[in-house]
């Protein structure tokens, strides 16, 4: 009787609705809110002004499917054998679009980037999976959505679920605008061409690759019009962010006029972030675990929320249970992440192991934990990295004794508990999938190829 009254009891108001926004590739430092002083971002800056944010907030991983695979199910990519945009998400875990949907709501998403297509394995639990990609890239010709259509079907959604409006909904919209090749309307590339030009430092020409990696040159699918000058791309990737804003713009304001803004809580992320040839690497993620790759803003808008920024450490695998105490529900039990708003949560952070899985040429792992980043790379030349996070969360160069043993050993045993714990490999693609991937500049390998990374000499 008491869970009747409980049910009776919920069902007498109106529930939350849930939209998580995920724009594919966008690096934090492009937002005004983290500091861009070129004003690209009005419309999010103006959503972040009531929203809290995360000012330490880390992608498990430097690529798409890994990286939302964690934001959407709350798992470590390795636990889900997701290490690269090749490997499909098999497991039978509870997902956002799962757990939500068994309490009721109405599940739709919008996906504008092919590696989130079906195949994936990331439509489960979605009643609805818009992945209709009509527009092709100029290089690869992969399909993929601009920011406009993208906006124009999350609406359509929006109208969907409408229809129904006892039952709450969660949208997801995954915009792939700053993704390369950078093609942004041209008068908008035009406006940043200027200013790019005249940044100190910068190499006059690049190389050209003959490789989708970026390592020391322009990577084969982002090469434009016979351009090699950095400007030229830089300048594109901003123009890019500010298209997708405007878009992401005219979506909440359609969340206003329908009345739905103060019911929702509006999650809004990225999955990772892009190097525009910081360590001499161009136009490219999956290689490194830079903070210009892996650290992603990260804010929550909701019902009850007090808008502000938080300090702590903030991972995407905290989204899911975070969203889930928001919607009056409890989280599985098994997950690594921590609900952000829990009580005193703002003094705890959370630990978050970085890899870059079967993407990088040298294999990478790090962690963030105890006030640190710590990264080490494989291969021929091992390496080590140690930085400090400052008060933002924000890596700086070390200023006292790194607890190196710890962060060793913290990487190591993760490394440990994922070889025991991981979903079994994903089955074999398809030859066909896998000259689709291939095609596209990704590296497919075999889950039982995942690189190990040997411990550093002492
Ligand atoms: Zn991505």
């Amino acid at each position: 009787m008491l869970g009747l009254a409980i049910l009776l009891t919920a069902c007498s108001e109106p529930r939350t609705h849930l939209l998580l926004i995920t724009v594919d590739t966008l690096r934090r430092d492009h937002l005004g809110v983290h500091g861009e002083t070129r004003d690209l971002t009005p419309q999010l800056d103006a959503f972040a002004r009531d929203a809290v944010v995360f000012d330490a907030a880390f992608a498990p991983a430097p690529f798409t499917r890994p990286s939302v695979a964690a934001l959407l199910t709350g798992h470590d990519p390795g636990t889900l054998g997701v290490v690269s945009n090749a490997h499909p998400f098999r497991g039978s875990v509870e997902t956002l679009a799962t757990g939500l949907w068994g309490a009721g709501f109405q599940t739709a998403a919008v996906v504008s980037n092919a590696v989130l297509k079906p195949a994936s394995g990331l439509a489960r639990g979605f009643e609805a999976y818009d992945a209709d990609m009509r527009e092709h890239e100029r290089i690869r010709g992969a399909p993929e959505r601009s920011a406009e259509p993208t906006t124009d079907a999350a609406l359509a959604q929006l109208d969907r679920v409408g229809r129904e409006p006892e039952r709450p909904f969660f949208l997801w919209v995954h915009y792939q605008d700053p993704h390369g090749p950078y093609t942004p309307p041209p008068a908008l590339r035009e406006r940043y061409l200027g200013p790019e030009a005249r940044r100190p430092g910068d190499p006059g020409q690049l190389a050209v690759s003959d490789d989708s990696r970026g390592l020391g040159a322009i990577p084969s699918y982002q090469y434009l019009d016979e351009q090699r000058s950095p400007a030229f791309y830089r300048a594109g990737y901003a123009a890019e962010v500010r298209h997708t804003d405007a878009q992401i713009g005219r979506l909440l304001a359609e969340l206003g006029a329908r009345g739905l803004e103060r019911r929702t809580l509006v999650v809004f992320a990225s999955d990772h972030g892009e190097s525009l040839g910081e360590d001499d690497y161009w136009f490219a993620h999956g290689e490194y675990l830079s903070d210009v790759l892996v650290r992603i803003p990260l804010w929550i808008r909701g019902p009850g929320l007090e808008p502000g920024r938080r300090a702590d450490v903030a991972s995407l695998l905290d989204v899911l249970p975070t969203v889930f105490r928001q919607l009056g529900l409890s989280p599985p039990a098994d997950l690594p992440g921590r609900d952000l708003f829990a009580a005193g949560a703002e003094s705890r952070s959370s630990v978050v192991h970085l890899s870059t899985f079967a993407e990088a040429s040298v294999p990478r792992r790090g962690v963030v934990a105890e006030g640190w980043k710590y990264v080490r790379s494989g291969g021929a030349n091992p390496a080590e990295q140690f930085q400090a996070l400052d008060e933002t969360g924000r890596s700086t160069a070390p200023n006292g004794a790194a607890p190196q043993m710890a962060l060793r050993e913290r990487v190591r045993a993760h490394g440990h508990e994922l070889a025991r714990t991981s979903a079994p490999p994903a089955p074999s693609l398809t030859e066909t999938e896998r000259r689709t991937l291939e095609a596209l500049g990704y590296v497919v390998s075999e889950p039982d190829e995942t690189p190990e990374i040997a411990p550093p000499a002492p």
